[in-house]
């Protein structure tokens, strides 16, 4: 029996061993995986930002019980999954919000695999734990937050905002019952969160908007009043650090104020736009922000990383804790003082992927200076997009940039407005040289610029400005 298992065993032993390649194997792998991606990256500059869907198609996609070649393997990944579809790595990726994906983090995230380290917990990883809360102070120093604030890690915005919100919910709303205030223009997955927090019935107050699409403060203040002497008790107040269709920020101070006055827990919404704090211009536009209770970042977008890493910063981090903190018999909080909080302590996660290194790496190496400047230079190519188009016949270009979105569309002298600004953005997803998306402001079609990309520069401006003249004055613009 046991003789019989151990031969059982060596043969088994012997069929799994293409789990583990020796080292002429991994650097093989390596060689091709490094090859390959430099392939991809050289072609940023001159290829296009949008293609078609065909090659995305056109191989079956089986599994096989015996390994494959990986330069086969790698040829299939450049037809299949990089070429189709948008290029958001592209210098020329304007449409949503893009963040473009530093190699630094492709790196970090290849060490982070390769050991394996337990991030979740300070007891398997200190060094991880240590990383992942000091990256994650830094996040909150930047936003303006003092000492005792905390943080974590999330794959993205949206998990960043719906860990703010099951925050204050925990702190402030318990038994429920309290109304929750934002605007028309915040994101869709602030509603996705009020719902799986439990609040999505909620009462629920769209306070309305400016003309630059900034929440209204005077607004605000009528219907927090209007809730208090009916008796409603003011919980939430959610604003936007940037909204997705115009880049609006809100009133931040102002907003702060009237959640103070009325002990509601103020959340911002800065996924796209709150880690602008960085540089000067972005400071200018965000005052107030460091008053938060909570703020939902996006590393992913406005430092550049790879999609894949959010953020959720607190002001008080004990805050954090309270909502998320467990123990079980499993768990062993060991000698944690040293290091600060387990990730696993502040999140709604417990085993994950070790996020701090792929935002510390590109920090380190290029250094915080580099990430000033590049948020600089976008905030100043919006604010040029916005002169250019501004200057030229024909454009209606909507109110300055907060940050780095310009929202604008064609005003033909004749015809149907809507229909053209369509064919227009159409016509250009098309083409696929430069990428832009659209949103609708009143009801009516519009096209957004938004500036977000490390690789975006002048040039890549002044081509999108040719473009768009081109190709209107194909459909007809004068
Ligand atoms: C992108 C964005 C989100 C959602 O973030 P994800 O990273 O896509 O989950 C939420 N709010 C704003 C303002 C955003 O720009």
């Amino acid at each position: 029996m046991i003789e019989a298992l151990r031969s059982e065993l060596v043969a088994l032993r012997q069929a799994a061993a293409p789990l583990e390649p020796d080292a002429d194997a991994r650097a093989r792998l390596m060689d091709l995986a490094v090859a390959h991606a430099q392939d991809f990256l050289g072609d940023l500059a001159d290829g296009p930002a949008n293609r078609g869907w065909d090659d995305a198609l056109a191989d079956p996609l089986d599994f096989a019980e015996d390994g494959r070649d990986p330069a086969e393997l790698l040829a299939y990944i450049g037809r299949a999954i990089d070429r189709p579809g948008i290029t958001t790595a592209s210098p020329r990726f304007m449409g949503y919000i893009p963040g473009g994906g530093l190699f630094h983090s492709a790196v970090g995230d290849f060490l982070a695999a390769s050991a394996n380290k337990y991030a979740g917990f300070a007891s398997a990883a200190p060094g991880a734990v240590r990383l992942e809360n000091a990256t994650a102070a830094w996040l909150a120093k930047v936003i303006g937050f003092p000492e005792g604030a905390a943080g974590t890690l999330t794959s993205g915005g949206s998990m960043a905002n719906l860990t703010a919100i099951v925050t204050a919910r925990e702190a402030r709303d318990e038994d429920g019952g309290g109304a929750v205030y934002m605007s028309a223009t915040a994101h869709h997955c602030i509603d996705k969160a009020l719902k799986i927090a439990g609040r999505g019935k909620a009462p629920r107050r769209l306070i309305p908007t400016d003309a630059r699409h900034q929440m209204r403060a005077d607004a605000l203040a009528e219907a927090l009043e209007r809730d208090r002497a009916d008796g409603i008790r003011p919980w939430l107040v959610i604003a936007s650090a940037g909204t997705v269709d115009t880049g609006a920020v809100d009133p931040l101070a102002d907003i702060a104020d009237l959640a103070q006055r009325h002990g509601a827990w103020f959340h911002v919404d800065g996924a796209y736009g709150g880690l602008f704090m960085l540089c000067d211009e972005g400071r200018a536009a965000l005052g107030g922000i460091e008053r938060a209770d909570t703020v939902a970042l996006d590393p992913h977008k406005t430092l550049f990383l790879p999609y894949g890493t959010g953020a959720v910063v607190a002001r008080d981090g004990q805050m954090l804790f309270d909502a998320f903190s467990a123990s079980a018999d499993y768990i062993q909080p060991l000698g944690e003082s040293g290091v600060g909080p387990s990730p696993g302590d502040l999140s709604p996660e417990l085993t994950r992927h070790f996020r701090a290194l792929r935002l510390w790496l590109p920090l380190q190496i290029a250094g915080v200076a580099a990430f000033r400047a590049a948020q600089s230079e976008k905030i100043k190519l919006a604010r040029y997009f916005h002169a250019r188009l501004s200057e030229m016949p024909g454009w209606e270009v909507a109110s300055a940039p907060d940050l780095s979105v310009v929202a604008f569309r064609a005003r033909p002298a004749s015809g149907d407005v809507d229909r053209f600004n369509d064919d227009l953005l159409r016509r250009i997803q098309q083409d696929g040289r430069i990428f832009l998306s659209g949103t609708r402001i009143g009801g009516a079609p519009w096209l957004r610029c938004a500036i977000l990309s490390f690789r975006t520069h002048l040039d890549a401006i002044d081509e999108t400005i040719d473009v768009l003249a081109r190709t209107a004055g194909e459909l007809g613009l004068e």
